[in-house]
C-alpha cells in the first residue's frame, strides 16, 4: 500500500472544541439538569495505548493510538478506526462524540465511539499495516466486543484493515466473531451495500436539501472534497441523478473541470496514477481553492476543520453536505447561516455508513444475509426519514438544521440515560 501521495498538512482548529461547542449550541435549547449535561459532555472512557512494531527493514516503530467510547446509554458504542498522522486523544474524543448523536438521531440503538492511530499508511508497505493492525486490535480489543463496541472504517482504513481486525479478535477467541466489526469483506460476513452507503446517503441528503429549498436537482453543480470511500462514491452517485461535479480533490490537491467531471474516469485515472492531479483537460487547484469554487452543493467529504472563519465568507455554494465529520467549524457555522448558505450536518449527510454497519451488524449476529436491493430501500426509508424530521423540528424551533440535528438526537440520549437511571 505504499503510495507516493504526501502526507497531508493541515490548518487545525481543535476538534474537541468544535465539538464541545456545537453540543452546547443544541443542549441550551433542551432543559438538561445541569449533571446530565455535564456528564454527556465528557467521554465516558478513553483507552491510549503505546505499542511497537516490526518494520520490513528489521527496525521497531512505536505507535500510539486510542479508542473512546463517548457514550453506550443506547447500546453498544459505534465507530470507525481512523490512521492518519494528525490523530491524536481530542480528535478521537470529538468523532466518538458525533458518533453518540448520529446514532441517537437515526434511531440506531448504539453509543458512540472512535479510534484511531497516528501514522501515515501511505508510507507503510502491506506487510507493516497488516502488523500494525493486528497489534492495535490486540491491544484495544479489552474494550471491544460484538456486544460492547464494534468498530469500522475510516479515514486511511478500509475493508482489508477490517478483515485483519476481525481476524485477529477471532483467533484469540478460539473462533469466527464477524460481528466485532463491519465494513468487512463481503466474503467473511460484510453486508452487500456497505461500501456504497455512507456516499450513498450522501447523495439521498443532497437531493433531500434539494427539494427542501425547492432547488433543481439534476443538472446542479457539485464540488467534492476528499476523493476515498465518502467522496468518491458521492460523486459518481451525484452524477448518476444528473448533477455536474465540477470539483474534485484528494490530499494532494485538486482538479477544477467546469464542463463537468465522470467520476468514474477520475477513479480510474486516481487507480493508475494515486491521486486526481493530472486528470486529462482539467485545470489544477489547491484544497483551497477547491472549497471555493462556485457551485450548488459543496460535499467536504476529507478531514474537519475545512470550513473555518478564515474562509466562510469565500465560498460559493447554496448547499453544503458533510460527507465528513466535522468539517465546518462553529464559527464558519455562524458566517454561513448569515450569508444563507444551508449546512445538512455530518450527522445527518453521512450517517448512511453507520446505518448500514448496523445492518452488517444485525446480519452477522443472525448468519441471515439481505440483497443489496433490501439494504438500500431500508437505508432510504431511515435517511428520508432522519432529515425531514430535522427540517421539521428546525423550522418548529426556528434554528439550523445542525442545531436541530443536535437537539433531537441529545435529547434522546438524554432520555435514555434518565429512563435507565443513574447508577447505584
Ligand atoms: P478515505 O481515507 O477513504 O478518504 C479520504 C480522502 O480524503 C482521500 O481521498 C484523501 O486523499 C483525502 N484527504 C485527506 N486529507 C486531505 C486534505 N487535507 N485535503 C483534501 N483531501 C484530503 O476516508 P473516508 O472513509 O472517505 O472518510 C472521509 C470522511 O468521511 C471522514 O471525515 C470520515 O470520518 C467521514 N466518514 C466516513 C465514513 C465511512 O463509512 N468511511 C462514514 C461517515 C463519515
Amino acid at each position: 500500500m505504499k503510495t507516493s501521495v504526501a502526507p497531508a498538512v493541515h490548518p487545525k482548529d481543535d476538534p474537541w472544541e468544535a465539538a464541545l461547542q456545537q453540543f452546547h449550541r443544541a443542549a441550551d435549547h433542551i432543559p438538561l439538569k445541569r449533571g446530565i449535561r455535564e456528564y454527556l459532555a465528557f467521554p465516558h472512557r478513553e483507552l491510549r495505548v503505546t505499542f511497537p512494531v516490526q518494520m520490513d527493514d528489521g527496525s521497531v516503530r512505536v505507535f500510539t493510538g486510542y479508542r473512546v467510547h463517548h457514550s453506550s446509554v443506547l447500546g453498544p458504542t459505534k465507530g470507525g478506526i481512523r490512521y492518519n498522522p494528525r490523530v491524536d486523544l481530542n480528535e478521537v474524543r470529538a468523532l466518538a462524540m458525533l458518533m453518540s448523536w448520529k446514532c441517537a438521531l437515526m434511531h440506531l440503538p448504539y453509543g458512540g465511539a472512535k479510534g484511531g492511530v497516528a501514522c501515515d499508511p501511505a508510507q507503510l508497505s502491506r506487510t507493516e499495516l497488516e502488523h500494525l493492525t493486528r497489534r492495535y486490535a490486540t491491544e484495544i480489543s479489552v474494550i471491544v466486543r460484538p456486544d460492547g463496541d464494534i468498530p469500522a472504517p475510516d479515514v486511511g482504513t478500509n475493508d482489508q484493515i477490517m478483515a485483519w481486525f476481525m481476524d485477529t479478535y477471532s483467533m484469540h477467541l478460539g473462533h469466527s466473531v464477524p460481528a466485532v466489526v463491519t465494513g468487512k469483506p463481503i466474503s467473511i460476513g460484510g453486508s452487500a451495500g456497505r461500501r456504497e452507503a455512507t456516499g450513498r446517503g450522501v447523495m439521498i441528503a443532497a437531493r433531500e436539501a434539494a427539494r427542501m429549498q425547492e432547488m433543481p436537482f439534476a443538472g446542479s453543480r457539485v464540488v467534492v472534497q476528499g476523493f476515498g470511500n465518502v467522496g468518491s462514491v458521492a460523486a459518481y452517485l451525484l452524477h448518476d441523478q444528473g448533477c455536474k461535479i465540477v470539483g474534485i480533490s484528494d490530499v494532494s490537491g485538486g482538479i477544477h473541470g467546469p464542463n463537468g467531471l465522470d467520476p468514474r474516469a477520475v477513479l480510474r485515472h486516481v487507480q493508475q496514477t494515486g491521486s486526481v492531479a493530472g486528470f486529462p483537460s482539467t485545470t489544477a487547484v489547491s484544497n483551497t481553492e477547491l472549497l471555493e469554487l462556485p457551485c450548488e452543493f459543496l460535499v467536504p467529504a476529507a478531514l474537519e476543520g475545512q470550513i473555518t472563519r478564515e474562509n466562510a465568507s469565500r465560498i460559493h455554494t447554496k448547499i453544503i453536505v458533510e460527507g465528513a465529520n466535522g468539517p465546518t467549524t462553529p464559527e464558519a457555522d455562524e458566517i454561513l447561516a448569515d450569508r444563507g448558505i444551508v449546512i445538512v450536518p455530518d450527522i445527518l449527510a453521512n450517517a448512511g455508513g453507520v446505518t448500514v454497519s448496523y445492518f452488517e451488524w444485525v446480519q452477522d449476529l443472525q448468519s441471515l444475509f439481505w440483497s443489496e436491493e433490501e439494504i438500500n430501500q431500508r437505508l432510504e426509508r431511515i435517511m428520508v426519514q432522519a432529515f425531514r424530521g430535522v427540517v421539521q423540528l428546525a423550522r418548529d424551533q426556528d434554528v439550523l438544521w445542525r442545531t436541530a440535528a443536535l437537539i433531537y438526537a441529545v435529547k434522546r440520549v438524554a432520555d435514555a440515560l434518565l429512563t435507565r437511571g443513574i447508577y447505584p
